[in-house]
């Protein structure tokens, strides 16, 4: 570990932000591939949301999302219409793709009455479209309503002031136990409930406003989304045997997209101090291409300052050239332990090519590593791909701490839906190829999973 000279800083990373960005939701999600993938789903797609959004082309979108365009409004009016807007990004028939402009009556695409969720130009294409959309509709359902409830959490009513962890995360089967850990719980959802944004949004959403019940287990599941990453740090650092009470902690989260370093700002990563009461100091720096500036577009700590709270920083580069220009020069602490939410380098060769630096200099410089993913089928192929590599496969499987929010493919909704970090792989320096863990071992990795954690060596 390198060492750090001692240099006050006086902050935490923690800022909230309560304005209510309505439809940053629906943008935040997507990025350029993400852009090109739902045009060849649905032709004009991107288009409309572009139009909705006042935008002329992917450009000024992002432009506007990483707040360098002054009109963060999107020209929208009213809770009514910026709801109307979000939902019209979701209007094209299902089955033969059309959008509204291009049927006779843009008025007759109907939506299915079961999922609130997706629309059809007419019965025939329902009927047609039935047979793989009934294995879906249920979970849909979620996905849609959860769309909306996320709204609060730009409105700075989701999540509720979190509690400190009576146990470490090791007895914490998920986030059933999380839930049970959290003080006043039903006192503070009820609150969520009954909120003044709550009111508003089902006066404007255009949807029938779902049962207590319903809208209840809708909110955990946001909050669930919220707190994923922060507490999916915590347990790399424990299944690494890292002890942020023992020394100050350096995260580096790498491949940081926008929607990690736009949540930074309202995600609240004093999580990580909730898990780890009394800790040393936990500094999380975000480090990527796709770094949106904010509050958090600040350097690195030199020297470990703020004890028992967590620090958030960020730098927009690709993680290997920031290695050369601030970790080599001293400028920022050597990591602890560097997570990758999603790096999706399975992906495609051009993603690869971008990561494969980083990959190999967290493999030689032995950097204990998490990498999340989105399926059980990413987990697959990354793990394929750095085997290739031979990194030490120290353990993997489905993460405890994944997002109970289901996220479906915007122009593809008949797929099963995904989930933030719903899988996990740890690696560890060089290891050589290894039998250990071929790829039929996956299933059934659940009931394996935490005694593995436990078992776990650095
Ligand atoms: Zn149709
Ligand atoms: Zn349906």
């Amino acid at each position: 570990m390198s060492q750090r000279n001692k240099k006050k800083t006086s902050k935490s990373g923690h800022s909230k932000n309560n304005s209510a960005k309505g439809p940053v939701l629906t943008g935040a999600k997507m990025d350029s591939l993400g852009f090109q993938a739902m045009e060849s789903n649905v032709p004009g797609l991107s288009q409309v949301i572009l139009q909705k959004l006042n935008m002329k082309n992917y450009d000024e979108y992002r432009s506007a999302l990483e707040g360098k365009t002054p009109c963060t409004d999107f020209g929208i009016r009213s809770y009514f219409e910026m709801f109307q807007k979000m939902e019209d990004t979701f209007k094209f028939c299902v089955e033969c793709k059309k959008l509204p402009d291009s049927l006779p009556d843009p008025r007759s695409l109907r939506r299915c009455k079961r999922c609130q969720n997706v629309y059809y130009c007419g019965s025939d294409c329902q009927r047609l479209n039935w047979p793989s959309h009934k294995k879906f509709c249920k979970k849909l359902k979620l996905a849609a309503l959860d769309r909306l409830v996320e709204w609060l959490v730009f409105t700075g009513d989701i999540p509720f002031h979190t509690s400190t962890w009576t146990k470490n995360i090791q007895e914490l089967q998920g986030w059933e136990d999380w839930f049970l850990i959290q003080e006043h719980l039903d006192e503070k959802l009820s609150a969520i409930k009954a909120g003044h944004y709550m009111n508003i949004l089902w006066a404007n959403a255009g949807k029938p406003k779902p049962d207590e019940v319903e809208l209840m287990e809708s909110i955990k599941r946001v909050t669930t989304d919220f707190f994923s990453r922060p507490v999916t740090i915590g347990l790399g650092l424990s299944m690494f045997h890292l002890d942020p009470y023992a020394k100050p902690t350096t995260v580096h989260v790498v491949g940081a997209s926008h929607v990690e370093t736009l949540n930074a700002r309202v995600t609240d990563y004093d999580e990580l101090s909730q898990m780890f009461p009394k800790h040393q100091g936990i500094e999380v720096v975000m480090v990527g291409m796709d770094v949106v500036d904010g509050p958090i577009m600040r350097p690195p700590l030199v020297a470990f300052g703020p004890r028992q709270r967590v620090y958030l920083s960020s730098y927009k580069d690709l993680y290997h050239n920031f290695w050369e220009s601030q970790v080599e020069t001293q400028q920022a602490a050597r990591p602890d332990l560097v997570v990758a939410f999603h790096a999706g380098f399975h992906a495609c060769p051009d993603l690869m090519a971008s990561w494969l630096p980083t990959l190999l200099l967290l493999r030689d410089y032995k950097i204990p590593s998490l990498f999340t993913m989105y399926s059980e089928q990413e987990l697959k192929q990354s793990l394929r791909i750095l085997m290739e590599l031979e990194t030490q496969i120290i353990s993997c499987g489905a993460n405890p701490f994944a997002s109970l929010k289901p996220e479906q493919a915007h122009s593809n909704p008949n797929k099963p839906p995904v989930y933030a970090n719903s899988h996990y792989l740890l690696f560890h320096g060089l290891g050589g190829p290894s039998e250990e863990h071929d790829l039929g071992e996956l299933e059934g990795e659940e009931e394996e999973r935490s005694q593995r954690a436990s078992n776990s060596t650095t």
